[in-house]
């Protein structure tokens, strides 16, 4: 049999993963989503940990994203789980790089880490992965990215690192106020992380990095309305806020 001389096609369709743009009419397709563990000394302790400890990283599939948006805000109550935690992250979006052809910081979101603490906690118990706690199918909400450039910062590292220690992070369920922490309080800052992922893992086009959570994080119950935002000084969101309500089964 002769070979076709044309490119093999696939067997079936693969969708690509992607998020809306805030402001454009193009979409920001995900490859990867990079995910830093304990990264907020007050966090590292209320898991347990001394919070002197480097961050250590884990990911979850692109089975895991969750666009907020396109699901109206409503998000499932995952399955397989009693005890399920929100954890609210400032995430940054790799796009393409300029002349060094390396993937650089194209925009900015905000993510819920979602974790299936009772799951997570069984697995680190017994030494082994983690994944059916972190990257179970919805585990990452996102909201829409904002482009750095419409924000007016640079797509270097500590141009990044600057706009974000100027800003509060805050999650409320319901009326409570459940987390807040400040990037300043993050252990390894945007530059180094950006290094370390980039020499364990490399960094590409389509990489969601979840930066690590503040303290604060706690369980989720179906009928929780949960808000997320990202603050600058003067109290003005720096990018849209997270808005989810909890629902009682998979939509
Ligand atoms: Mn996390």
């Amino acid at each position: 049999m002769s070979r076709s001389p044309q490119s093999p096609l696939p067997l079936f369709p693969l969708a690509v993963a992607s998020l809306p743009i805030v402001g454009r009419s193009e979409t920001f397709p995900v490859g990867r989503i990079l995910c830093v563990g304990r990264n907020y000394a007050a966090h590292a302790q209320e898991m347990g940990a001394s919070g002197s400890e480097p961050p250590f990283f884990f990911m979850k599939s692109t089975n895991s994203l969750w666009d907020i948006e396109g699901a109206q805000g409503r998000w499932p109550y995952p399955t397989g789980t009693h005890d399920c935690h929100h954890e609210l992250e400032i995430v940054l979006a790799m796009g393409p790089g300029g002349n060094s052809g390396d993937a650089e910081v194209w925009g900015l979101a905000l993510g819920l880490d979602m974790t299936r603490r009772d799951r997570q906690a069984e697995m680190k118990s017994a030494g082994k992965p983690w994944e059916v706690g972190k990257a179970f199918p919805a585990a990452a909400p996102t909201t829409p990215i904002t482009a750095l450039a419409d924000l007016g910062i640079a797509p270097d590292p500590s141009a990044v690192r600057s706009a974000l220690e100027a800003t509060e992070l805050r999650l409320m369920v319901g009326s409570e106020l459940r987390q807040s922490g400040s990037p300043r309080q993050m252990l390894c800052p945007i530059p180094e992380l950006l290094c370390a992922i980039r020499a364990e893992f490399g960094l590409q086009a389509g990489d969601l990095i979840f930066t690590g959570t503040p303290s604060g994080v706690g369980p989720v119950h179906p009928g929780d309305g949960l808000r997320g935002e990202l603050l600058t000084p003067d109290g003005r969101a720096l990018i849209p806020a997270l808005r989810l309500e909890v629902l009682a089964a998979a939509i």
